[in-house]
């Protein structure tokens, strides 16, 4: 494929950002698909994926100012502990060459967490150089591309050390990867009561490098107490017969605010970075997190209706006065969700527009009201935090989505704008 290097690429982000206020990874969105045949743009071209300033169709912007002030807030939470930031399922949707660089360049950042290893690879790609740690057992083969491209894996399943001889075999070197810890919640790790000798067999292995070791929590915070329990009296047992696990951490969002003696050497928030921390009222009074993201479009008609006139499939819309209609050219392919109509608002030019001619799969029509207020070419917020009513979780609560659902939802071809 004949896309620049990520180095180039960077460079002329860079360069560019500074006069146009465009950074980052735009242009990598849909890298992977590109050549499969599925769109018409040829393979290696990049103007669908790029924002460009006059564009009609949607965007979505990361807020670097909001990152930088919830990373901030969470190393607070953490005491001032480096975080590992988890930029898992393409950064929940918002995009992990984008995000993944962005979060990386921040100092309380000590690494990234993934859950797949073509994450891992296309933040490497984007010129990540902090850990990056893939949250998932791999298959050989797997495990020995992020081992050539210095990702961490996690083992926890009972052939892992049969696995990370072969792969360290290859290499010529051990494997440096994380423990995962099972101690409850009966998802991902090994579990903790039979972890004691595969710990002793990874740790005095020649094969392996135990560079970390963690367990994950099931946000019932009683139990989240027994698992810390459950954790501790493991790391004890390691540390009475002179194991080393490396760095240790354990503390998702919600621990991260409701159990500070889970924080160990680092934390390991998504949601709260995301701007999503936990709704209680005591966590509430803990932090300040800000939404870090916008989606945007620019209005691509506007048309007056008279009485008897409609606008939509099945005639959505039929006014009783005469009003004027605004089309959007975003959709549910975009990650609009067709639940916005009739419940949602779209920022124009500093006014709300109500969603009214219903959500396709890439138009939206918005009832503009009996003035002209809005051009052809004006941007439009779907999704941000210029105005209460399109915040993310505004727009979670009205369409009753909720908020992962809300942004795991956006294309991954929306080109992303770092502002
Ligand atoms: C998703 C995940 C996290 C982050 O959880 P948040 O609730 O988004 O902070 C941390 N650790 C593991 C193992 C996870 O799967």
């Amino acid at each position: 494929m004949d896309r620049p290097s990520s180095l180039t690429r960077r460079r002329f982000v860079q360069a560019s950002g500074a006069a146009v206020g465009v950074t980052a990874a735009s242009a990598c969105a849909t890298t992977r698909s590109a050549g499969t045949g599925d769109r018409a743009i040829p393979a290696g071209a990049t103007t669908a994926r790029t924002y460009t300033p006059d564009r009609f169709d949607p965007w979505i912007e990361l807020d670097r100012a909001a990152w930088a002030h919830n990373v901030r807030e969470a190393a607070r939470l953490a005491g001032g502990r480096p975080i590992l930031a988890v930029v898992k399922n393409n950064a929940y949707g918002l995009g992990d060459r984008a995000v993944g660089p962005l979060l990386a360049g921040m100092s309380e950042v000590g690494g990234l967490a993934a859950v797949r290893v073509e994450e891992a690879l296309a933040m490497r790609e984007e010129g990540v150089t902090k850990p990056i740690v893939v949250m998932a057992e791999g298959s050989e083969d797997e495990i020995e591309e992020m081992a050539r491209q210095d990702v961490l894996p996690s083992v926890w399943l009972d052939d892992a050390p049969a696995r990370l001889r072969n792969v360290s075999r290859r290499l010529g070197r051990p494997v440096p990867v994380h423990l995962f810890i099972d101690t409850g919640m009966n998802r991902e790790g090994m579990p903790y009561t039979r972890a004691g000798h595969w710990i002793e067999e990874l740790v005095q292995s020649e094969y392996a490098d135990v560079n970390g070791t963690y367990t994950m929590f099931t946000h019932d915070l009683d139990f989240d107490r027994e698992q810390h329990a459950r954790f501790e009296e493991l790391l004890g047992w390691a540390r009475s017969r002179n194991l080393p696990l490396g760095t240790l951490h354990a503390a998702p969002t919600f621990e991260l605010f409701h159990l500070p003696e889970a924080h160990y050497d680092m934390v390991r928030p998504g949601n709260a970075l995301f701007g999503n921390p936990p709704g209680d009222e005591k966590a509430s009074g803990m932090g300040d997190f800000k939404p870090v993201f916008s989606v945007k479009t620019r209005v691509v008609r506007v048309e007056h209706l008279e009485p008897g006139d409609s606008a939509g499939f099945n005639r959505t819309f039929m006014p009783e006065r005469a009003t004027w209609v605004a089309l959007l050219p975003v959709g549910r392919t975009d990650g609009y969700p067709s639940q916005a109509n009739g419940t949602c608002e779209v920022l124009i030019n500093g006014r709300l527009y109500p969603v009214a001619g219903g959500v396709n799969s890439a138009h939206a029509i918005l009832d503009i009201g009996p003035e002209k207020t809005v051009e052809v070419g004006d941007v439009a917020t779907l999704i941000g935090s210029d105005h209460p009513a399109v915040l993310p979780h505004t727009v979670a609560e009205r369409t009753e989505l909720g908020f992962l659902r809300i942004i795991q939802g956006m294309n991954p071809r929306l080109p992303r704008r770092v502002v």
